[in-house]
């Protein structure tokens, strides 16, 4: 098996856990890889747990479409605006995950520094500004937070991670999904406590370590 392949197997695969795991319904959300000068991304409006490696397509920088039937998906100047910023990350996955959704909704902010795991793996979850779905104000709500984060939500709308590979974006949308759903639980007791300041400093260093190792 090629290289092409293998990673357009790989977001198939993705795909289809992001259906499994209910972290978007039908056709929702896209995921794409990047090889040198080439990247491989979901087509636009097909079922993500039905998505077969054939209709992956392959596309340049520009967004041109290089091979492939159909349209890329119509949020790709987000992935490739991510990948213009980033040149460390080779992957970029899309869902509407339900809780982190609704996180937006509640206005409960996820950079609050509230479980150790996250600060140490994510350092914070930013929620970028409403921006209609599909449209150019998608790229610009999260130009401002995506040098610094690799995971984001996207206001009434879903999430963004990014990762050396697309394994690694995926690992992140769980994480935060996970997050989500424990501080939502949380929340219907009461408000929720920040970790002390000295606390998310030890883990802010521990993650540096983390992701030095990781590299
Ligand atoms: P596409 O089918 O065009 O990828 O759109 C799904 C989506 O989540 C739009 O925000
Ligand atoms: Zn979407």
């Amino acid at each position: 098996m090629n290289t092409e392949w293998q990673l357009k197997e790989d977001i198939v695969r993705i795909c289809r856990m992001l259906h499994r795991k209910n972290y978007l319904a039908a056709t929702d959300g896209n995921v794409s890889v990047r090889l040198g000068e080439r990247v491989f991304v979901t087509p636009s409006g097909v079922h993500k747990g039905m998505m077969e490696a054939y209709q992956i397509l392959t596309i340049d920088p520009e967004g041109r479409v290089l091979s492939g039937e159909g349209k890329p998906t119509s949020e790709i100047r987000m992935h490739l605006l991510a990948y213009e910023l980033r040149p460390d990350i080779a992957a970029v996955v899309h869902a509407h995950l339900p809780y982190a959704t609704a996180c937006t909704l509640a206005g409960i902010d996820l950079l609050e520094p509230i479980l150790p795991e996250v600060v140490i793996t994510l350092g914070g979850v930013p929620t970028a500004a409403y921006a209609t779905p599909g449209s150019d104000e998608v790229p610009e709500s999260i130009r401002g937070f995506i040098k610094d984060y690799d995971a984001i939500l996207l206001s009434r709308h879903g999430a963004m991670t990014v990762g050396p590979d697309v394994t690694d974006a995926y690992n992140k949308m769980e994480k935060l999904e996970h997050t989500a759903r424990v501080v939502l639980a949380a929340r219907l007791q009461g408000p929720l406590e920040p970790l002390p300041p000295a606390e998310v400093e030890k883990l802010r260093r521990l993650g540096e370590k983390y992701r030095a190792r990781s590299k």
